[in-house]
């Protein structure tokens, strides 16, 4: 039994692996993911700028428009100020002209706000445009890293669940799928160390007369608490 026992922690320990190399291929394409949707984000962002860029251009030429009609319409009633004879329609068609001014000073005034604008939002477009491009190449390579790693991974495990069906071969049958019955359970280890009569997988104590005959290792324990394979080792202190 002991020598059973020997082969089925070195059977655990495989299997511990195993467990560990499926992990990691398994969240490969998790991080590949994740990867994407943070250049997606970036990308949206970058779009939704180059909108604002777009929307405000739009505008700056609508009030431009708008500056030279205003600018028409004074020429056009300072023309007509020459023709004039009564004062009292002169001095109302120059109050026009002022407002007409002041119109267009304010709209002028506008529009270099959003020019001053839009060149900000134009260099921080820029900025991010080369932050953007940066960011692409490092998540191609890290992508490749991560299929590598998982190819690599995936050709590893082959190989050890090859040796890990070699292995299991060595171990009695109805100790095996006492194991297998244990790990199908999930969670942590299915065989464990007794040390100073305590189950490291539960940390409770084993009553003295189990204790007793799992010290002998002559037929199969189980911990009464937690129901894991129990063994005992020879202190080496
Ligand atoms: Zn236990």
């Amino acid at each position: 039994m002991k020598e059973q026992i020997d082969l089925l922690v070195l059977l655990q320990e495989k299997d511990q692996t195993l467990d560990q190399l499926k992990q990691q291929i398994r969240q490969g394409p998790e991080q590949i993911r994740e990867l994407e949707g943070q250049i997606e984000t970036l990308e949206k962002d970058f779009e939704c700028e180059k909108g604002r860029i777009k929307e405000l251009r739009k505008w700056q030429r609508q009030q431009e428009a708008e500056v030279e009609d205003g600018a028409a319409q004074i020429n056009k009633a300072e023309g007509r100020l020459l023709a004039i004879k009564s004062n009292k329609e002169y001095q109302a068609l120059l109050i026009e002209i002022e407002n007409a001014g002041k119109v267009k000073a304010k709209k002028e005034d506008e529009i270099l706000h959003c020019m001053e604008e839009i060149e900000r939002l134009n260099k921080a477009h820029k900025d991010k445009d080369k932050s953007l491009a940066v960011n692409r190449e490092s998540f191609e390579k890290e992508k490749l890293a991560i299929k590598n790693k998982v190819t690599r991974g995936q050709k590893q495990l082959c190989e050890l669940e090859k040796r890990r069906a070699d292995r299991a071969k060595t171990i009695r049958p109805e100790i095996l799928s006492k194991y297998e019955q244990l790990r199908e359970r999930g969670g942590d280890l299915a065989v464990v160390l007794v040390e100073n009569t305590t189950c490291s997988g539960c940390h409770l104590n084993i009553p003295a007369q189990m204790y007793n005959e799992l010290q002998r290792m002559d037929s199969l324990k189980l911990c009464p608490h937690c129901n894991r394979i129990i063994y005992w080792k020879e202190s080496t202190a």
